[in-house]
């Protein structure tokens, strides 16, 4: 009953197999070997993208700052969802890397940015001299709240931030998961809706480290390759960081993982409309439940073993994996149940 995180979950054998696999004699480092080639055509292809570039690095923080980088000056702003991931949980490293950036921070129910609260704050943003320049549009696409956006939100948000100049990143952390929940192509989510650059997650979804930094204008591609070197996230072992993530995406495993782990959050929200005193906090769109329980379910469950973040006030996080079993989900179900 581990609900945790989805990056708690261990990798499928089919990870760990192709990681032995990579590990047969020399290769070529920083990134100079056939594995790291093969994926990025295959990443290429898959977002039927030929002229993408796609660096690979192992955190998603990462892969957000640098991608942010590319769009935003030191005096830009970057308009995000007040409770973004890049906001709350990545120590300031957009800041760090943009040298000095700021995060303009919109409201939004469900952890989603509406046309109207972007096209608002883009009112107010920028022109003179004194304040900072809005550069650059960060959506998270499955949202911190457990919500999706659709192609055509994705589309209309992005094409508000094109008409100001703005850059638009997808932090896709569980992008397979957003993709799984829309059923939509890897393109139609990204650059056919106008998202420029892409944190492409795999860590959440069943990778040992293995995050991509898809960028659909190549012209950029050069300072990317420079900053990801300067800020230390050139793998020089790299054939195991592309192995991993050519596995994952081989017939289709993200997909069917992040279907699964959807799959499971689906069953739980339904089990916990049924529970006395439970509400759900948001939509469960993808893989993550946010439930507000009694408190007297909550000692039931932790009781019994459950393992999940408790947000205060009765509100608790419920992330399910490609690895979280339906009788994971009913034992949960069937302990705050009593
Ligand atoms: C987990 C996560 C990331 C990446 O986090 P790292 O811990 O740096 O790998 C980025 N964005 C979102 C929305 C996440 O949930």
């Amino acid at each position: 009953m581990f609900f945790a995180s989805d990056n708690a979950a261990p990798c499928p054998p089919a990870i760990m197999d192709a990681l032995m696999r990579a590990n047969a004699g020399f290769a070529m480092s920083y990134g100079a070997d056939a594995a790291t080639t093969a994926l990025r055509d295959q990443i290429r292809t898959l977002f039927d993208a030929p002229e993408a570039e796609v660096q690979l690095v192992t955190t998603g923080t990462a892969a957000n700052a640098l991608a942010l980088a590319l769009y935003t000056p030191p005096y830009g702003s970057i308009l995000c969802h007040r409770h973004a991931h890049i906001e709350e949980d990545e120590c300031g490293a957009p800041e760090f890397f943009t040298a000095g950036a700021k995060l303009h921070l919109i409201d939004g129910a469900h952890g989603k940015i509406t046309p109207d609260a972007l096209t608002t704050a883009l009112a107010g943003a920028g022109g003179a001299v004194h304040s900072v320049q809005p550069s650059a549009l960060s959506l998270t696409n499955v949202t911190e709240a457990g919500t999706v956006y659709t192609v055509a939100e994705i589309t209309e948000l992005a094409s508000i931030a094109k008409a100001r100049g703005l850059g638009v990143h997808l932090d896709g952390a569980r992008f397979a998961n957003a993709l799984a929940a829309t059923n939509a192509s890897p393109a139609d989510m990204t650059w056919r809706a106008g998202v420029d650059v892409l944190s492409l997650g795999g860590t959440k979804n069943g990778l040992l480290a293995a995050e991509a930094v898809v960028l659909f204008d190549p012209s950029k591609a050069w300072e990317l390759a420079l900053r990801r070197k300067r800020a230390g996230h050139l793998t020089s072992k790299m054939r195991y960081v592309s192995a991993q993530m050519a596995a994952w995406l081989d017939g289709g495993l993200w997909l069917d993982m992040a279907t699964h782990a959807n799959a499971m959050a689906a069953r739980l929200a339904t089990g916990l409309a049924m529970i006395e005193g439970a509400t759900l906090a948001h939509p469960v769109q993808a893989n993550i439940a946010f439930a507000r329980l009694p408190a007297s379910a909550h000692a039931r469950a932790k009781a019994a073993g459950a393992v999940y973040y408790d947000m205060g006030d009765g509100l608790c996080r419920l992330v399910c994996s490609w690895c979280t079993t339906a009788d994971d989900v009913d034992a949960l179900l069937a302990a705050f149940n009593g």
